[in-house]
C-alpha cells in the first residue's frame, strides 16, 4: 500500500491514548497506525519525534465576517481559518444568522457563499434563529436533514436576537424531536436592558461599565431557564461561552441529575478578569464582549469545572473587531462598542499551558476538551475529533515544551490589538495537516484558499 505521508515517530494523543507511533496517510484520511510502518513506499515524511501528535482543534463557537453594530468582524474565512490554523485549529462551526422575516435556508445560503472560496480548512454553522414562526420550525427539519445539526438562540439582546421562552420552547421540542441541539445564550436580556438604560442616564459610559451591567445573576438565572426548558421539552441542550461559577453551579446540578446538559467556556474567562478594565482612557473596549469579564475567582472554578467535565469544550467566540475605527466606535458610549474579542489562534496554547503545562488535567483531557467532546456533540465524529484509521487526516505536531509570547506583533489574526497580549504560553503548534495537506509549517503558511469543505453533520447523539 502507498501512502501519501507517514509522520513518524510522535507521541500521539487522542481522548483516551497516548502512544509513540507512525501515522500514514492517504488520500486525506488516515489509513494505518502502527510502529515501524513501510517508509519506502510513502511520498512524504514527516518526522515528529519528541513532539506530540494531536487531532486537529475543533472550534465550535467564531464569528467570521459577521455583521454586528454597524461594522463586520474584522477576520473573514480566510484570514480567519488561517489564523486557526497557525493555532492547531483545522475545524471551525461558525454562525448563520437568520435576520427577522427570512427563512433558515436563507440564512445558510449566505453563510455558505461567505465561506465557500475562502476557507483554507473545514467549516461547518449553527443556524442562529431571531424569528420563528411556523414555517421556520418546519424548516429546522429541512435544515437538520441538510446536515445543520444545531440551532442558537439568544436570551440576551432584547430587540435584536432575543426570543421569549415560548418560543424557546418550540425550538427545543423540535429539536428533541429532529435530533438538532440548541446552543444557547444564556444571559437574561431583559433585566440587563433595564440595568443599561440606568447605567447611561447616570453618565456611566466607560467601557468597564459593559461588565459591570451584566450580573452573574443574570447569566445563572438565563442558564437555570434554559435547562429547565430544555429538560420540559425532552431535548439536550448546550450553553455557550459559559463565564461564571453562579451559571456552573446550575450546569453542574443539571448533569448530577442526568440531563443532556453541556457547557463550553473560552479561553478569556480563564485567563482575563474583571481587573482587565484598569487601563488608561478607552483601552478597556479591547475587552468588551459578552457575557462580559468576571472576577477573577470565577477563573479557578471554571478550571475546576474543565477538569471534572462539569465544562465539556473550550470554543473562543472568536469576534474580532480592531480597536482602530472599529472599538472606536464607542468611544463615547459602551453600549456602541462592537461586542466580541479576537481569540481563534491561541485556543490550544492556552488551554495545554493552563491546563496541562500548569497541572490542572492530562493532556488527553486536553484533546477532549478541544477535540473530541466538539466533535462528538456537534456531529462530526469519528471523521473529526480523534486520530483513528478512517478518520480525517486533520492532525497537529505540537512542541509541548515550546515557550512563545502572545502578541499582536506575531498573531495571524487580522485585528490590530491581542486580548492576551504578554501571555506567555507553553506549548505551540508546529506542524498542521488539513485532511492530509500540510497547511502550517513552522511560521509558513501552506494553505490554500477555498480548499476547506462543508461539513455536513450528524444529528445530536449522547456522548
Ligand atoms: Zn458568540
Amino acid at each position: 500500500m502507498a501512502f501519501d505521508t507517514i509522520i513518524t515517530n510522535g507521541r500521539v494523543v487522542t481522548a483516551t491514548d497516548t502512544y509513540v507511533g507512525d501515522i500514514a496517510i492517504r488520500e486525506g484520511k488516515i489509513v494505518a497506525i502502527g510502529q515501524g510502518l513501510p517508509r519506502d513506499n510513502a511520498a512524504k515524511i514527516i518526522d515528529a519525534g519528541g513532539r506530540h501528535v494531536f487531532p486537529g482543534g475543533i472550534d465550535v463557537h467564531t464569528h467570521l465576517d459577521m455583521p454586528f453594530g454597524g461594522t463586520t468582524s474584522s477576520d473573514d474565512f480566510e484570514t480567519g481559518t488561517r489564523a486557526a490554523a497557525f493555532g492547531g485549529t483545522t475545524t471551525l462551526i461558525d454562525f448563520a444568522i437568520q435576520y427577522k422575516g427570512q427563512t433558515l435556508r436563507t440564512a445558510l445560503d449566505g453563510w455558505l457563499r461567505k465561506a465557500e472560496s475562502k476557507a483554507v480548512s473545514d467549516y461547518s454553522f449553527h443556524c442562529i434563529i431571531t424569528d420563528l414562526a411556523s414555517a421556520q420550525l418546519e424548516e429546522m427539519n429541512a435544515l437538520v436533514r441538510d446536515g445543520v445539526t444545531s440551532f442558537k438562540l439568544f436570551m440576551a439582546y432584547p430587540g435584536v436576537f432575543m426570543l421569549d421562552d415560548a418560543t424557546i420552547f418550540k425550538a427545543l421540542q423540535a429539536s428533541g424531536k429532529n435530533g438538532g441541539l440548541v446552543c444557547m445564550h444564556a444571559e437574561n436580556g431583559g433585566a440587563i436592558d433595564v440595568i443599561v438604560q440606568q447605567a447611561l442616564a447616570e453618565g456611566k459610559k466607560a467601557p468597564k461599565y459593559h461588565a459591570l451591567t451584566r450580573p452573574t445573576t443574570a447569566e445563572a438565572e438565563a442558564t437555570a431557564r434554559a435547562i429547565a426548558l430544555a429538560e420540559m421539552a425532552g431535548a439536550p441542550v448546550y450553553i455557550v461561552h459559559l463565564s461564571c461559577d453562579d451559571a456552573l453551579e446550575k450546569v453542574r446540578e443539571a448533569r448530577d441529575r442526568g440531563l443532556p446538559v453541556y457547557a463550553e467556556t473560552c479561553p478569556q474567562y480563564l485567563y482575563l478578569s474583571i481587573e482587565n478594565f484598569d487601563v488608561p482612557g478607552f483601552d478597556g473596549a479591547k475587552y468588551v464582549f459578552t457575557p462580559p469579564l468576571r472576577e477573577k475567582w470565577h477563573q479557578e472554578r471554571l478550571w475546576n469545572g474543565l477538569k471534572r467535565d462539569h465544562l465539556q469544550v473550550v470554543s473562543t467566540d472568536h469576534c474580532p473587531f480592531c480597536f482602530k475605527e472599529q472599538k472606536e466606535l464607542g468611544r463615547d458610549d459602551f453600549t456602541k462598542i462592537p461586542n466580541g474579542g479576537p481569540g481563534i489562534e491561541h485556543r490550544l496554547s492556552l488551554i495545554y499551558s493552563g491546563g496541562v503545562a500548569a497541572g490542572r488535567f492530562s493532556v488527553n483531557r486536553f484533546v477532549e476538551l478541544v477535540s473530541t467532546t466538539p466533535a462528538k456533540l456537534f456531529g462530526l465524529y469519528p471523521r473529526k475529533g480523534t486520530i483513528a484509521v478512517g478518520s480525517d487526516a486533520d492532525l497537529v505536531i505540537f512542541d509541548s515544551g515550546r515557550k512563545h509570547i502572545i502578541s499582536a506583533t506575531n498573531h495571524h489574526m487580522r485585528v490590530d490589538y491581542s486580548m492576551f497580549e504578554g501571555v506567555e504560553v507553553t506549548g505551540m503548534p508546529e506542524t498542521v495537516l488539513s485532511r492530509g495537506r500540510v497547511i502550517v509549517d513552522g511560521n509558513k503558511f501552506l494553505g490554500r484558499p477555498g480548499s476547506g469543505e462543508f461539513l455536513r453533520r450528524s444529528t445530536y447523539a449522547q456522548p
